[in-house]
């Protein structure tokens, strides 16, 4: 029920397996990538199609997902076919969407996250190579990855828009070293990465030398609209067993309780109906639109309201085992939220794009 893993590393890589084989039993009966090109391995069908396939999924038990397999088939794999090359598709796509090749995410850096303009991480033309020098963090999945999607500076005097380009590099390369970061929810899913000297041939590169920024702007609308998609708490009926603790507890009957509980209900339904918004402006070509970010947003308000209403019920027993009924399994959820609001952009963030270009609200001086 956590939103993040607390697993040893073995356990981690299982848990991988298990979703690997999912994906790849989903795709290969064909509902693997329901919306894409039939030539990509997709069935070519409209977003109706895959929303009413999710719906049906969650009604059972399933391998619950790692980050390692939805950045490489949801988001990686999703960049690749907008932004590829015939070749590039060609190569990259159709292992990433089955996950038998996984990607990592490599845009953050200690000096630049939600200001992604700030990416210092080089890569310096060498020939027919580009040799890449850098350190990114929060990598999730990055231990497991076997590509590494990357945003680098390629010119240092240009403004953002065109100083920046994106490579696929190959995680094994000579130079590449991945570091764990421990997180406050137990587990080690996410990474330092340092990068140095690490060469790779031109046709790694994503889109054209200067297009980085076009290309991390596409990557975090569909990183967006996963997240918002998505199930929080990992399938889990969330709402259905804060209802059971309510009662288990005899608290059913309290106003409070019954108006949070109200919310979660009113929370998840706008997000499921924006969800299909977000779909809809997809398939009219238009990209998801700010449907991306106020469903990032309601992910997290709902995540958070979860968290407000499971202390009321619980109060201190929320972070000691008692040993009671349904009482310990929330502390994973409650201290997985924090990393949830800032992951694929923070609410801040989101309230941004949402002014910005939703409701064409004066930009913020950067
Ligand atoms: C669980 C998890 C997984 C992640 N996985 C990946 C991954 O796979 N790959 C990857 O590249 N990154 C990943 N990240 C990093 C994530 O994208 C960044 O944490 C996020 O973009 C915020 O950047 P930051 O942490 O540097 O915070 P900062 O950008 O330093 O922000 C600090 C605070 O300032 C606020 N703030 C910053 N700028 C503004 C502004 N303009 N207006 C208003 N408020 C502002 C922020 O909202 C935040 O509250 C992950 C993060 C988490 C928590």
């Amino acid at each position: 029920m956590g939103l993040f893993h607390n697993l040893t590393v073995d356990e981690e890589r299982d848990l991988i397996q298990r979703g690997r084989d999912w994906q790849r039993l989903k795709s290969d009966a064909g509902y693997g990538s329901i919306t894409w090109p039939v030539e990509y391995g997709g069935a070519g069908l409209p977003g109706a199609y895959e929303s009413a396939f999710r719906r049906l999924e969650q009604a059972f038990v399933t391998p619950r997902i790692h980050e390692a397999v939805s950045i490489s088939v949801a988001i990686v794999a999703a960049t690749v076919l907008a932004l590829g090359t015939p070749e590039q598709k060609a190569r990259y796509v159709p292992p990433l969407r089955r996950a038998d090749d996984l990607c990592c995410q490599l845009f953050s850096e200690p000096g630049a996250g939600s200001d992604l303009g700030s990416v210092a991480t080089r890569a310096i033309r060498d020939g027919s190579e580009w040799v890449i020098t850098g350190q990114k963090v929060w990598t999730s999945g990055a231990a497991h990855a076997d590509w590494g999607y990357v945003l680098v500076r390629t010119d240092t005097d240009a403004p953002r828009q065109r100083a920046m380009s994106t490579f696929i590099v190959p995680m094994r390369s000579a130079g590449v070293e991945v570091r764990p970061l421990r997180q406050m929810s137990g587990g080690s899913s996410f990474n330092e990465v340092f990068l140095t000297d690490v060469r790779v041939p031109d046709d790694a590169r994503l889109g054209d030398v200067g297009a980085g920024w076009h290309a991390a702007m596409t990557t975090l609308g569909i990183e967006r609209t996963t997240i918002s998609v998505a199930s929080s708490g990992g399938g889990t009926d969330l709402l259905g067993r804060l209802t059971s603790l309510a009662r288990e507890l005899g608290r059913d009957r309290d106003p409070q309780v019954r108006q949070g509980l109200a919310d979660v209900y009113v929370l998840g339904r706008l997000r499921s109906l924006n969800g299909r918004r977000a779909a809809a402006n997809s398939a009219a070509g238009g990209g998801p639109g700010p449907a991306g970010s106020i469903g990032k947003l309601l992910t997290t308000h709902r995540a958070a309201r979860i968290t407000e209403v499971v202390s009321m019920l619980l109060g201190p027993r929320l972070g000691a085992d008692s040993g009671e009924w349904g009482t310990f399994a929330w502390a994973e959820f409650v201290t997985g939220v924090p990393g949830q609001r800032l992951a694929g952009g923070t609410d801040e963030i989101q309230r941004n794009a949402i002014a910005e270009r939703g409701l064409g609200l004066p930009r913020e001086s950067r």
